[in-house]
């Protein structure tokens, strides 16, 4: 990455950036030390969060968002913030910076209430899932989380920001904006990705962090590989001749790392190659906590490629 002159003010703003990722970090800390639940999993469920909120609103330290219903207890009507009262109504609310309230705008007492609302399951992963699953009742919000965790655990770090281009740019390759054009094969689809030409093992390569969700023979894809980012995007790599031995299902990936090569597989049983001329197809599909959509990769493809050339 490239770091531009103070003149600009993007130093300023990337200084701000940094401070509300070490703020955050200081709270899923903090709230580590006080229920002994790992802080990735603080971080993970308040990045899930903020990752289904509209980006164009400004970005809280924490967008975790407990129901009021549950925070303050069916029947506190007047939402009675002291503890007592609240657990009289049976209400979540914890207070969790002890100034004695419990506020549902306060950072503080919002992990603290999720801590104590996990710990009713239990401390250890197993509980940690159980507690999800009965908070979000969703499948891919608990898979998403977990995930998440598993990054943030194995770098030690929230703010992971660095991306690669899914092909090695040492290589030839080409690629145009195919989003959206009409595919015959298997009936009328419309393309949901990008297609990056290139030649048989051309390495592809991870374009973020991220756990490899997906692997395997699909009719369409070839082989294909499927990895969940900390963003609730999935990224979709498609056609390619073969993976690297070393990945495995549920492996932690960073930008960079080498998933395997450019090929032809697909449209067929297992193994059928050269239908086509070889390339990546790259797909990322969005998931906003209650479903998941298909979005254009381009703009995304061209950034990274500027990204890693620089
Ligand atoms: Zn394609």
């Amino acid at each position: 990455m490239v770091l531009i002159g103070t003149a600009t003010g993007i130093n300023a703003e990337d200084d701000d950036k940094d401070a509300i990722y070490e703020k955050r970090m200081a709270l899923f800390k903090k709230t580590e030390a006080l229920t002994q639940i790992p802080w990735y999993y603080f971080a993970a469920i308040d990045n899930f969060e903020r990752n289904t909120k509209d980006s164009r609103k400004p970005e809280k330290v924490i967008s975790i968002e407990i129901p009021l219903e549950l925070w303050f207890g069916i029947g506190n009507v007047n939402k009675s913030q002291k503890a007592e009262i609240i657990k009289l109504f049976d209400g979540k609310g914890k207070d969790g910076n002890g100034d004695g309230k419990a506020d549902p705008d306060n950072a503080e007492d919002i992990l603290y209430t999720m801590g104590n609302m996990i710990l009713e399951y239990g401390p250890t992963e197993d509980d940690i899932k159980i507690a999800l699953w009965n908070y979000y009742k969703r499948d891919l919000t608990v898979q998403t989380i977990k995930n998440t965790a598993k990054v943030f655990q194995k770098f030690k770090e929230i703010n992971l920001t660095n991306r690669d281009f899914p092909v090695d740019t040492g290589y030839n390759y080409t690629y145009h904006n195919t989003w959206g054009d009409r595919r015959g094969f298997g009936g009328i689809r419309i393309h949901e990705g990008t297609d990056i030409f290139a030649d048989y093992g051309t390495p592809v390569k991870s374009t973020t962090y991220g756990v490899v969700e997906m692997m395997g023979w699909n009719l369409y894809g070839g082989w294909r590989i499927g990895i969940r980012d900390i963003y609730n995007i999935y990224h979709y790599y498609a056609h390619m001749s073969g993976y690297n031995d070393d990945l495995k299902l549920g492996q932690v990936v960073k930008p960079g790392d080498v998933l395997g090569s450019v090929g032809s597989t697909g449209y067929g049983p297992p193994g059928t190659s050269g239908k086509f001329p070889p390339h990546l197809h790259y797909g990322m599909y969005k998931d906003n906590g209650k479903n998941e959509f298909s979005f254009d990769p381009y703009p995304y493809l061209r950034k990274w490629e500027r990204m890693t050339r620089d």
